[in-house]
């Protein structure tokens, strides 16, 4: 029985665990196994969660985030589970004549027709898509019982229009929901293996970090009287829910909860490094009157909303602070990121951004792409580096950025081509209030500053974490190294399984008893899954219905 809980961190855990409030969850790590478990190289929910399903580092599964730069082209595409490379740890169990049963896991749409029963998690269209779920009706059956589903909820909507209460109830509503669901699930399809992952968490984690965090800039007391303790009491309900599981569970049974990446403050880098880019030189800005008119407006009315809100009147105020987004959202569809695709000029632009990935805009791989291969590409990619070593948070001076890798260096495999070419680890635990560029004819630096409308205050952090409890597992034993590919050969192992030869992961072997790994771990050569690489899956409507998905949680503007 596999629980994901998305962006579940020991940071929050152990301490909540150990003051009492988690004491289910105390109970597992007293009696089991606990870890930091290692996330993909960018902790994404998208590319970790690929990782989880298929032991294999995103160079192999081809998936690096939720968005991706349709190869050839300058146009962003969302990812689905049909461009993952890889058979699936439930797809392996199936072909074994296991039965499987699995829910709400992101980045599995389409369903797999397993053995069992398969409800795909986010990105997907709704239960009405025949391949939102496995069996095809599945989905409309679940629709039939408890109402609308899949229960995304738009928390970054409801916050923006200042709807937090609304937010709250929502995240706690489609948690409730999906509880109930899985224990209709677990009624109708008894399984050998499980796996439903709970993602209530990491959206507020992401939405209210700062009002359980005295050090966040946007820390306010009074807020945080009301609110502050959301995210605990997300964790509070996990707590319970598992108590329930664990009361259910035969002797028989291993129980491991597991995240795709941990949690921290939002340091801003996502959505501010775009402009640093642009201050940097590397990255240009077609010029166009209305564009600069619009940066012009922009900067006033943000100059202006400090004043707007100690001096003016309230429906002055209103005004002011909805303009603000709306200047910034540009005609075409932008990211959060920053600069809509369509505004950059792109024969004079060397590097680019998409929302966690760094791009070298290379001859040959990108239309317009102006960096030459070999040398040329290798010098960019080493300035780059220098440069984003070097920024800095204007106001503190400390350094925002901790490493910085080329893609060979952390990644391998066949995708390594389509993977970004820089990978940026933040320095955690801060805000940057604005990120430090020099160029090199200029001797006073120029500063990006992060946007008013990333209203995320939690971000993703590179450690996650694993517990594993049950039959076979140690009791009390702290778990070190665990990577989030190891989870597939685990089970699989524990599952008596052979691993195919092609995963990365290796099985925690730590974690279990001497007795219990006394049967040798089989390998077996990696079957070909059939995978038919990168097409486009959704169609308009769908499309339409995952970009709200992606709103709500705070990844388009
Ligand atoms: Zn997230």
């Amino acid at each position: 029985m596999v629980m994901g809980i998305d962006g579940g961190t020991l940071d929050l855990v152990v301490p909540w665990s150990q003051s009492g409030e988690l004491p289910n969850l105390k109970r597992l790590i007293d009696e089991g196994v606990c870890g930091k478990l290692r996330s993909t190289v960018i902790p994404s929910s998208a590319s970790a969660w690929t990782s989880f399903m298929t032991g294999k580092n995103p160079g192999k599964h081809g998936i690096f985030s939720f968005f991706r730069l349709i190869p050839g082209t300058y146009k962003i595409g969302i990812t689905s589970g049909k461009q993952r490379d890889g058979k699936t740890l439930w797809s392996i169990l199936s072909d074994a004549g296991k039965k499987v049963g699995i829910i709400n896991v992101p980045m599995t749409y389409p369903a797999e027709s397993v053995n069992g029963f398969h409800l795909a998690g986010y990105p997907s269209p709704s239960y009405r898509d025949p391949y939102f779920s496995y069996p095809r009706g599945l989905g409309g059956e679940i629709q039939k019982v408890f109402g609308s589903y899949p229960a995304i909820p738009n928390t970054r909507g409801r916050l923006l229009k200042g709807d937090v209460d609304g937010a709250i109830e929502e995240l706690c509503s489609a948690f409730d929901l999906k509880e109930k669901i899985f224990y209709f699930l677990k009624g109708e399809y008894p399984s050998d293996f499980f796996c439903d992952v709970i993602t209530e968490t990491d959206q507020a984690q992401h939405f209210f970090w700062h009002l359980m965090d005295t050090r966040h800039p946007r820390y306010d007391p009074i807020l945080a009287k009301r609110h502050g303790n959301v995210i605990l009491s997300i964790y509070k309900k996990i707590d319970k829910f598992l108590g329930d599981i664990l009361e259910g569970l035969g002797e028989e049974w291993t129980l491991i909860l597991v995240s795709d990446h941990g949690a921290c403050m939002n340091h801003m880098g996502n959505s501010l490094l775009q402009s640093w880019l642009i201050n940097l030189g590397v990255l240009h800005v077609k010029k166009r009157p209305l564009h600069h008119f619009v940066r012009l407006s922009r900067k006033m009315l943000r100059m202006l909303q400090p004043v707007a809100r100690d001096f003016l009147p309230h429906w002055v105020r209103d005004k002011v602070k909805k303009l603000t987004p709306n200047l910034a959202l540009s005609t075409n569809e932008y990211m959060l990121g920053g600069t809509s695709f369509n505004e950059i000029a792109w024969d004079k632009t060397k590097a680019f951004w998409l929302w966690e990935q760094l791009w070298i805009n290379l001859e040959k791989r990108q239309p317009k792409g102006i960096v030459a291969r070999g040398q040329g590409y290798e010098e960019v990619r080493d300035s780059l580096r220098t440069q984003l070593l070097q920024a800095r948070d204007y106001k503190t001076g400390q350094r925002v950025i901790r490493e910085v890798f080329k893609k060979e260096e952390v990644l391998k495999g066949k995708y390594l081509d389509e993977a970004p070419d820089l990978q940026i680890f933040w320095e955690e635990g801060s805000v940057i209030s604005g990120m430090t560029a020099r160029r090199e004819e200029e001797l006073e630096d120029r500063v990006a500053f992060s946007r008013e409308d990333d209203i995320r205050t939690g971000e993703h952090s590179p450690y996650g974490m694993v517990i594993l409890w049950g039959r076979g597992v140690k009791k009390g034993h702290l778990l070190s190294n665990a990577e989030i590919v190891d989870l597939p050969p685990t089970i699989l192992h524990m599952m008596d399984q052979p691993i195919p030869s092609d995963m990365d992961g290796r099985v925690l072997v730590d974690a279990f008893e001497a007795d219990f790994m006394k049967r040798p771990i089989r390998y077996e050569k990696a079957p070909h899954d059939g995978s038919d690489g990168c097409e486009e899956t959704y169609d308009q409507e769908e499309m339409k219905q995952i970009r709200e998905q992606l709103k709500g949680l705070g990844y388009l503007g």
